[in-house]
């Protein structure tokens, strides 16, 4: 998904009028595609932080006023960065998202919300750098193209038309990557009989596809011969969530929209990657055991700890578990027919 998000942003460096600088950090790594292509169709020069590496992490860290999740002190530090770069930074308020169903409510974490206050606050950022529409993703597309333009004319002085026009072509972007992803996955499942267990990887965008946050579990994965694939290659449509009517969050939604689907397919099994001090998580970890009833799953709460070795012990130790409980569902027809 990085590689997918680079690729979008990157020909769209136009190295003219003013750069503005765009975090790789928190909802960015689900939304960065739409903001990219907005401004570069508005003519500014995109200038995207790069991956977090342990360096940004600590800048992150030194600089918080307040003890808060890792994700939260990682985005600090990519701001840090860009402040030195970039004439002008990216920081909406992002409220909400779209969600599959209109009545579901499809809220950020209050602190993916009121990020900008955060880091403002933190670093003493100069107020007319700084470009913060209040944004509702799940609104209708005039209501949008209203916020985005309200939120940036102070500061830019873009007109109204143009907002729209770029707008209606970020979206389009933004669609186009996101059926990139349901492709890929399609297709990996397609490839699978079900006779490998398949491991299902849950959590938020940030934890899921920023390396240092997870710990390169991918790659380890991959290096154990484990089948694995992350939530927004799936498919979720189709996932009954009535039976949380009241679900606040949007990646919550999503979050337990997976967990339905492991729990339906015998050779799913599901892992939650999710971060210590997690306001949101602290509830949708206790709907995810729910819905797992007695399936076995795997729970990685990670921080700013860089060593790899608990994770492992506790991969390899699920690892065992999901064949064990594989084989013996493999079993169980050929023990019908005996
Ligand atoms: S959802 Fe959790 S991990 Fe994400 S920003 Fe909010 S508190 Fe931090």
């Amino acid at each position: 998904k990085a590689e997918q998000l680079s690729d979008l942003a990157e020909p769209l460096r136009k190295p003219d009028k003013y750069t503005i600088g765009i975090p790789l950090a928190l909802p960015f790594w689900e939304w960065g595609v739409l903001w990219a292509n907005f401004f570069a169709e508005l003519g500014f020069r995109v200038f995207l932080s790069p991956k977090t590496n342990n360096r940004l992490a600590r800048i992150g860290i030194e600089s918080m006023t307040a003890e808060t999740c890792f994700p939260v002190k990682v985005f600090h530090g990519h701001v840090k960065f860009l402040s030195r770069y970039a004439h002008y930074l990216f920081l909406p308020n992002m409220i909400n998202m779209p969600t599959l169903l209109e009545k579901e409510a499809g809220f950020f974490c209050p602190l993916v919300q009121s990020s900008q206050y955060l880091v403002k606050a933190a670093l003493g950022l100069d107020e007319r750098r700084i470009v913060n529409p209040t944004v509702y993703l799940k609104d209708e597309f005039p209501a949008l193209v209203r916020q985005v333009h309200d939120g940036i004319f102070p500061t830019l002085g873009v007109k109204r038309k143009k907002v729209e026009a770029a707008l209606e072509i970020g979206l389009a972007k933004q669609q186009e990557f996101v059926s990139k992803l349901r492709a890929i996955g399609k297709e990996f499942l397609a490839s699978e009989n079900g006779e490998d267990p398949i491991w299902i990887i849950s959590g938020r965008p940030y934890n899921l596809y920023d390396e240092r946050l997870n710990l390169r579990l991918g790659r380890h994965l991959s290096k154990l011969g484990i089948k694995a694939i992350p939530l927004d290659f799936l498919d979720l449509s189709g996932v009954d969530l009535s039976d949380f009517p009241n679900m606040y969050w949007g990646l919550g939604a999503k979050i337990l929209r997976t967990a339905k689907l492991v729990k339906a397919t015998s050779h799913f099994f599901g892992v939650h990657l999710t971060n210590f001090s997690c306001g949101a998580d602290s509830f949708i970890e206790h709907f995810y055991n729910h819905v797992m009833g007695g399936k076995p799953y795997l729970l990685l709460e990670l921080d700013e700890h860089s060593a790899v070795a608990g994770m492992m012990t506790r991969v390899e130790a699920f690892n065992n578990v999901v064949q064990n409980v594989h084989q013996k569902h493999l079993q169980k027809p050929m023990l019908k027919a005996i």
